[in-house]
């Protein structure tokens, strides 16, 4: 008989929020054939560069496969499970008693899967009594999340990707979705080439998205607020407000619009303050006043700024004022950066958010404590990222657990971060590489953790779609899940039977009960569905959009379309903004800012890229674009290098002509760290300058020196 083909496991790739379906077919040597998954709803059997050589990327010789502890001289020992996990819990129990549980913090990622990131949260805010959990994802999207809070009432994506497919105009802010989100860019361009859609481009740099759109407007960095007030104003004064929609759904578009008119009272003050020409200003306000299906899409450019809850909340009120919401075809979308950004927020992942969705308010400390009968709840919100580390710089905090991160290169100020860390009482780090900026800190305890391929979970896309992914390699030598080293920290700590669970399917199970737990109806988050799911159902699970509730298995492709929000009298609450300025201006001794942001084959700190020799060639070094004109002025020669220095740091980086970046602008690609090429970490140059509502960092305009080296 012929041998029987290795079957295919379903999974999710692990790099971008687009959260694409794959199916990996293991060849039985700890590698994998890769392709796109033709059911899956999010890519429907198209991957990317990077999902593509997924399976280059596969292998141990990086690998952290042993629990490790730092010895006197600073270098690692290899220890058992038992001894490191007695130790980290003893340690714990120490901080606790002798600082309080609030000297302690966790620090997550939207690389972890939602169970691991559901007993994390758990363990800290409800059993040890800290708040302090914050994830990287702060870094990410956490302006649109303050906003759609602000102004939606919850933290909710209205739509989803079917409206990219029937959006007659797409408006793409702050976002190189050709290289950041590459299959959902495809989707934009079979729209535009089979139903004549047009893309505009709103980007201070002349990015691969920019190079196939319809309009593309450069407006001034940190002038975003500014060009959308001006639409509302022009949006009321053409008369095209939607009176009636407002009148049911929506609170404060009179204080909304006055507000508008102060920041952009005509097309001669947005042209000031955006520096574009009114022209191209009035030619973009009449194509979305004149287009009923518009859908608005942003990422880091709007989100990683010092007014980033402003600026979503700017587009979100042009959407209410039009009832452009809740509709196919049309409405406000965050395009998430991360696989498991969203997941993270379900289950509370956020410093501010407590679970399921649910914040600090009494009821919702109360529901939880009894759901999770925790003895010790958090009863405040946590310290957000940036706050966090300043905290430990200042001996606040005493112990910290990173998770599969590496805020020594991507956090703001990211020098001072390291050092930080690298006073801690406790360090703990869960990883699964040898080698990186934040292991290069000495923590107490590397933790070895399961990587992709080998962990089970679920994670949730930028369409709100719940995917599992799933293990198709054994976990290699000691390797263990992060849930699982979790709970054994829990169970040490004297909490063991909260945490005692026998597989992630339980922990998703009991995260659906929660979701649900004395809802009512009056939170969006609800996957009360699956509180029931067995482990062949959880291992059987579609991809599917929450809410999930009880009475709508199905999922649910898009909210709001009856026009009921989650604030108060169920309306929307349209916001007023703060004058539109940038954090940190541009000075004789800085005379340039910085933009930031990623490269088409590159994710995070290429951890798992950087294994890739096909993915590696795109962009091979560590680089500063900057317009020709800038190189002539500062005395630099093309292909040499510069070193960039800021208030906080610096870095030498290799000098890339790029006439699309303007005159007065640098970009900086944020991959490389001082682990893979000397002095390039792009985090050491950034500014700790954070959003009042959301504490998301500014990262895309700090003012900076460049000089040759
Ligand atoms: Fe992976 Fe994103 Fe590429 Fe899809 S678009 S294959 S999720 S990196």
């Amino acid at each position: 008989d012929a041998p029987l083909a290795p079957a295919a496991i379903c999974t999710t790739c692990p790099y971008c929020g687009v959260g694409c379906g794959v199916k990996a077919t293991p060849d039985g040597l700890g590698g994998a054939t890769i392709a796109g998954d033709a059911d899956h709803p999010a890519n429907r059997g198209r991957l990317c560069s990077k999902g593509s050589a997924l399976g280059e990327t596969l292998g141990l010789g990086s690998r952290v496969l042993h629990p490790l502890k730092r010895n006197p001289a600073g270098s690692y020992d290899r220890i058992g499970w038992d001894e490191a996990l007695d130790a980290v819990a003893v340690g714990l129990r120490a901080i606790a008693a002798d600082h309080g549980p609030e000297a302690i913090a966790f620090y997550l990622s939207g690389q972890l899967l939602t169970e691991d990131y559901y007993v994390a949260n758990k363990l800290a805010k409800g059993f040890i009594g800290t708040p302090h959990v914050d994830t990287n994802s702060r870094l990410c999207m956490s302006s649109t999340v303050a906003a759609q809070r602000r102004v939606l009432g919850s933290d909710t994506v209205p739509g989803a990707y079917e409206d990219f497919d029937s959006a007659d105009l797409i408006v793409l802010v702050g976002s190189n979705t050709a290289w950041c989100h590459p299959i959902l860019f495809r989707r934009m361009q079979d729209n535009r080439r089979e139903r004549g859609a047009r893309v505009v481009v709103l980007d201070p740099r002349l990015t691969a998205t920019a190079a196939d759109a319809d309009m593309v407007l450069a407006l001034k960095p940190g002038s975003d607020a500014a060009l959308f007030a001006g639409l509302l104003v022009h949006l009321a004064d053409r008369g095209l407000v939607d009176r009636t929609y407002v009148a049911r759904h929506v609170a404060g578009f009179d204080e909304a619009l006055a507000n508008a008119r102060e920041i952009a009272p005509d097309i001669a003050a947005v042209s000031v303050a955006t520096g574009l020409k009114p022209a191209e200003i009035a030619a973009f306000y009449e194509l979305w006043a004149s287009t009923p299906h518009v859908v608005t899409a942003w990422s880091q450019g709007v989100n990683q700024s010092a007014q980033g809850t402003d600026k979503v909340a700017a587009i979100l009120n042009c959407h209410l004022a039009t009832g452009r919401i809740g509709r196919p075809g049309c409405g406000p979308f965050s395009l998430t950066g991360q696989p498991n950004a969203m997941g993270g927020r379900e289950v509370g992942g956020l410093a501010n958010m407590l679970a399921a969705h649910m914040g600090y308010g009494a009821d919702e400390i109360d529901r939880v404590r009894r759901f999770w009968q925790a003895p010790h709840i958090a009863r405040h919100e946590g310290l957000k990222a940036v706050q966090m580390l300043e905290a430990v710089a200042e001996r606040g905090i005493r112990a910290m657990w990173v998770m599969a991160t590496n805020p020594a290169v991507s956090l703001p100020n990211a020098d001072k971060v390291r050092a930080a860390l690298a006073g801690l009482d406790l360090f703990v780090v869960s990883e699964n590489v040898l080698s990186n900026d934040t292991l290069a800190a000495r923590p107490h305890y590397i933790l070895p953790a399961a990587s992709w391929g080998e962990k089970d979970g679920t994670v949730t896309n930028s369409e709100r779609r719940i995917s599992r992914q799933r293990a198709f390699l054994p976990l290699p030598s000691e390797v263990k899940p992060d849930w699982w080293i979790i709970c054994e920290i829990a169970r040490r700590l004297g909490f063991g039977a909260a945490f005692a669970y026998t597989g992630p399917h339980e922990i998703y199970a009991e995260h659906a009960a929660l979701s649900a737990f004395e809802n009512g109806g009056t939170r969006d988050f609800d996957i009360g569905a699956h509180a029931g799911l067995d482990k062949a159902a959880y291992d059987e699970l579609r991809p599917v959009q929450w809410p999930v509730p009880a009475y709508r298995p199905q999922g649910t492709a898009r909210l709001f379309s009856d026009g009921n929000f989650f604030g108060s009298g169920r309306r929307a609450q349209m916001r007023p903004l703060a004058a539109p300025k940038l954090a940190a201006e541009i000075d004789e001794a800085f005379p340039l800012l910085l933009n930031t942001g990623r490269v088409r084959d590159h994710w995070h700190t290429m951890t798992r890229t950087g294994l890739s020799p096909r993915l590696s060639a795109h962009i091979a070094e560590p680089s500063v674009h900057l317009h020709s004109s800038e190189i002539t002025r500062f005395g630099l020669v093309e292909r040499g290098f510069a070193r960039l220095a800021s208030a906080h740091g610096s870095a030498v980086l290799k000098v890339v002509a790029d006439d699309g970046v303007s005159p007065g602008e640098l970009f900086a690609p944020i991959h490389w760290s001082g682990e893979t090429a000397s002095d390039a970490r792009i985090g050491a140059l950034t500014q700790p300058l954070c959003d009042p509502f959301s504490g998301q960092p500014e990262m895309k305009a700090t003012p900076v020196a460049v000089a040759p080296v």
